[in-house]
């Protein structure tokens, strides 16, 4: 049981969606595959380019992450950059939701990368 005031299940590997992408016993339109983390195209795009990066291992939450392997977070970071370079010509949002009261619903961190489009601030 998580003592973090962050609303968020321990969810386990096995049942983890992210985890099931990952090990491709769950089919994702994957763009790249890097030594720590796998970009796939989100099933339900808000922009012309919206892609989930999320490392290899079930971290939860970009804070988790942050923490606990902040060379996989920094490739997540890297990857999300060169595949809105290459796919919108640079410009991009990368969204964690982190809290299922913020919009995270599935508990293994993704950056949400964005682009291709204009976008309003502050987010909804
Ligand atoms: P969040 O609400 O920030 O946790 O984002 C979860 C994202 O995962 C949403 O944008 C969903 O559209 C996306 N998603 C859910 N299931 C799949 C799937 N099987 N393949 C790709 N993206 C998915």
């Amino acid at each position: 049981m998580s003592t973090d005031p962050i609303s968020a299940p321990d969810v386990a590997p096995a049942d983890c969606l992210f985890c099931r992408i990952v090990a491709g016993e769950i089919p994702a339109s994957v763009v790249e595959r890097g030594e720590r983390v796998l970009a796939f195209r989100d099933i339900d795009p808000k922009a012309p380019t919206h892609v989930l990066v999320v490392p290899l291992e079930h971290h939860r939450d970009v804070t988790a992450i942050a923490a606990a392997d902040p060379a996989a977070l920094a490739e997540l970071v890297a990857l999300g950059s060169r595949i809105a370079a290459a796919e919108a010509g640079g410009p991009y949002r990368l969204v964690f939701n982190t809290g299922a009261e913020v919009g995270q619903s599935v508990f293994h961190v993704h950056g949400h990368v964005l682009a291709g489009r204009s976008f309003t601030w502050p987010p909804g």
